[in-house]
């Protein structure tokens, strides 16, 4: 990355780790749903959405305990080229029903240019998923969208990665973004990723978006869920997105750091608490 590119953004990243650099604080509405204002918002549902049963009842769950959003991933960033790689747009059909019904609205990850239009006419929120924070492509053409962004941050990305990043699509005219820390790559393999909880008040002061926390990919550990969002709350995260499964054993991805629906009930009650300053 050249230096310079910091003097020559003009949204964001001006301002990137300067002390006195504090951003006009930016909202995000995603239908009723009000990102930097008041409470954390919570998203909740599956790493992926695995039929329609399975994304019915996890949103009918989220509806009655009150969630703001519904999240599920259709086409999935998998490691491997042999596991499930999602159910594509016959996923996306079953969790656009399974918000429409409960009136939840969902966010779902796009990772080619050539999909996003068709995804967008359906979903509230795109997610960029940390794989794909560096495709410039990508940005640039949700950028394009009047569509809220949810922009994860690289497992390896600086803060001015990010914030460039960010700025790749609010230079194209969408600034709709809301930023979620999910754990960048540390040297200890006990957790997934290593929660980077500084991020949270830099990013907030320096590009003035919303930022969120995924202690789910953070953690990589189901156990550490709780603990690890009440910790998102209380440095002044925006909102959570936690990975909920019914089954989480049964799971065709990223079972080990889901939570059960009851244990996901437990861990709202807990930030709830936290909220309360
Ligand atoms: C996900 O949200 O399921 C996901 C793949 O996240 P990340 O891009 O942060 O790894
Ligand atoms: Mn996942």
């Amino acid at each position: 990355m050249n230096d310079n590119s910091i003097e020559k953004s003009k949204l964001f990243a001006s301002s990137l780790c300067a002390a006195e650099g504090v951003a006009d604080k930016k909202i995000v509405r995603v239908g009723n749903v009000v990102f930097g204002e008041g409470e954390p918002v919570i998203i909740a549902g599956p790493c992926a959405v695995e039929s329609a049963e399975q994304i019915e009842a996890i949103a009918a769950a989220l509806s009655k305990m009150g969630v703001a959003m519904l999240r599920g991933g259709v086409f999935k960033p998998r490691t491997s080229p042999y596991d499930f790689q999602g159910l594509g747009f016959e996923g996306l059909a079953y969790i656009d029903a399974a918000s429409k019904k409960y009136g939840i609205p969902f966010v779902t990850e796009v990772m080619e240019v050539a999909y996003l239009e068709r995804v967008a006419q359906y979903c509230d929120m795109i997610q960029i998923g940390s794989r794909n924070m560096y495709n410039y492509p990508l940005l640039r053409a949700v950028g394009r969208l009047n569509k809220p962004v949810l922009l994860k941050r690289a497992f390896s990305a600086t803060l001015k990665e990010w914030t460039l990043a960010a700025e790749y699509i609010a230079a194209q005219g969408n600034e709709q973004i809301v930023l979620c820390e999910r754990g960048i790559r540390g040297f200890d393999p006990c957790t997934r990723n290593t929660l980077d909880i500084t991020a949270v008040p830099i990013m907030q002061m320096n590009t003035g978006l919303p930022v969120i926390v995924d202690p789910s990919h953070a953690t990589g550990r189901s156990h550490l869920v709780e603990p690890v969002s009440r910790a998102a709350v209380a440095v002044g995260a925006d909102g959570l997105i936690i990975e909920v499964h019914p089954e989480p054993e049964k799971a065709l991805s990223d079972g080990e750091q889901s939570v059960r629906l009851d244990q996901f009930e437990a861990i709202i009650d807990s930030v709830k608490q936290c909220c309360r300053r």
